[in-house]
Parts: C-alpha cells; sequence; structure tokens
C-alpha cells in the first residue's frame, strides 16, 4: 500500500519525500490560488526518475462545471495545463475538486459541463494523465457531495477514458456521508477508487465545512478512517495539518500491515 502525503514545500520534492520516507507525494504545479500557467520544474527529471510516486493537485479556484463562461473556460484551460504539467513530471493523476454551481442554477448542465471537457480533450489526445474527479464538503449545489450526484457525475463523465475517482474522507464526512462501507458503496457507482485523500475532520458530521485535522484529533474515529484505507487498497494520500503529519504517517504505518 502507497501512503504519504501533501508536501507544502515542493522546490525538491523527491529529497523532502524521501526524508519522510513516503511512498506517494501529492504538490501543486503552480500557486493553488492563480491562474498561472505552470512552469517547467527545475527537478522534473528526478521527479519522473524517482520511485516514488507523484500526483498533482490542480488549483483551487477552477470550476470545470460553471455555466458562466468567465469561470468555465479558464478552468478548462488551467485543467489542461496542468495536467501537461502533470504529465511531464510522470503522475499518476491530476486532482480536481467536483465543482458547483449557483443558487437556481440546473445541475444537469453543470454535469453536461463536465462531459465537455473530456469530450474536448478527447479531440486534442487527452489529457496526458488521468483527471482524478474529487468529492468536495460543501454547498447546496455541488458536483460530488453526495453519493446521489457522484452518481449523475458519472452518468455524464464515467464512460471517457482517464476519468479517475479521489475520494476525501474529510470531504464526505463534513458533506454528509457515512464513512463505514463508503468505499464499497462509491466503487458501486464509479468502478474505481484512484486515490485517498485521508483526513480526520475538525467538523461535525454534515458541517458542509472543509476544515482538515491531523487522523488521530477530529471528529471522525480514527479506526473509520483506517477501515477506509484498508477496504479501498489505493494510494494514500495525508492533507492534514504540517505539524502532525509524522505523527500520522507514524500512525498507520503502525496500524497497516505491510
Ligand atoms: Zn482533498
Amino acid at each position: 500500500m502507497r501512503i504519504g502525503a501533501h508536501l507544502r514545500e515542493d522546490a525538491n520534492p523527491v529529497a523532502t519525500a524521501e526524508e519522510l520516507g513516503i511512498d506517494i507525494y501529492q504538490m501543486f504545479v503552480t500557486d493553488p490560488q492563480s491562474w498561472k500557467k505552470p512552469e517547467s520544474h527545475p527537478h522534473a527529471d528526478e521527479i519522473r526518475n524517482s520511485p516514488i510516486d507523484v500526483v498533482v493537485h490542480s488549483s483551487y479556484q477552477i470550476n470545470v462545471a460553471s455555466l458562466n463562461n468567465r469561470l468555465r473556460m479558464p478552468s478548462r484551460k488551467a485543467v489542461e495545463q496542468q495536467a501537461a504539467a502533470a504529465a511531464e513530471l510522470g503522475a499518476i493523476g491530476l486532482v480536481v475538486h467536483g465543482g458547483h454551481l449557483r443558487d437556481g442554477e440546473d445541475s444537469a448542465k453543470g454535469f453536461e459541463n463536465w462531459a465537455k471537457l473530456f469530450e474536448r480533450q478527447a479531440d486534442k489526445g487527452g489529457f496526458g494523465v488521468p483527471i482524478l474527479i474529487e468529492n468536495t464538503a460543501g454547498g447546496d449545489h455541488a458536483m460530488a457531495r453526495t453519493l446521489e450526484s457522484i452518481e449523475r457525475l458519472w452518468d455524464a463523465v464515467g464512460h471517457f477514458d482517464g476519468v479517475g475517482f479521489c475520494l476525501d474522507t474529510c470531504h464526505a464526512w463534513a458533506g454528509g456521508e457515512d464513512l463505514v462501507g463508503l468505499v464499497e458503496r462509491v466503487r458501486g457507482i464509479t468502478g474505481r477508487i484512484d486515490l485517498i485523500h485521508l483526513n480526520n475532520s475538525r467538523d461535525e458530521f454534515d458541517s458542509g465545512r472543509d476544515r482538515h485535522a491531523n487522523l488521530a484529533s477530529g471528529h471522525i474515529d480514527p479506526d473509520v478512517l483506517v477501515e477506509v484505507v484498508r477496504s479501498a487498497q489505493s494510494p494514500v494520500v495525508l492533507e492534514t495539518p504540517a505539524e502532525g503529519v509524522a505523527d500520522d504517517l507514524a500512525y498507520l504505518r503502525e496500524v497497516l500491515p505491510e
């Protein structure tokens, strides 16, 4: 089982990952708050050739579902650019949040926009890496908060090549999905879980709030988190507060079989 973390320090990610003794790490390829086009990473060769896996998280403002052209168009372009940068690094995928619509908008159009993202890119030969769509915690008009919305999303995109799923445990909990048996229920819809974002939650069940906690210190029973990892058998990335990551890793190494 491959276990790792999102790296805050990604100037030389392979060296940082080696220090942490992890099998996989997640990084950004551009400032996650910006639309800036990624530049080539100075350690790209090393990242690509390292036996440590890398996954790229896309920037936060991306919303490919949006009905607003001025948000959807740059979002599509950013996904294309960040996927290309991820491919250059030999990443196992690019994580993209499900996105959301605004009050009164027709959710069917949001799911259609997701389909269009893959349709258009298929004409250009695809993205170069799988796009791992991540469930999100909040909002009443999210594309991937509840199982019901994930099912509608998958009806729209599930048949395309290069579509994957990233399950975030904090988001599922705060989004109001029971974590017990969730892996099986998600797989029943998507047929796959490519990545687990393993995070505890600082907030109550169904709070709609997205605040990650270290594994032993949130509202989710750590045993339940471990059971998600066991049943998914997918690579695991921690996105927990930096000061507790070493403890989180030590805990997982202790409770999980080699
Ligand atoms: Zn996440």
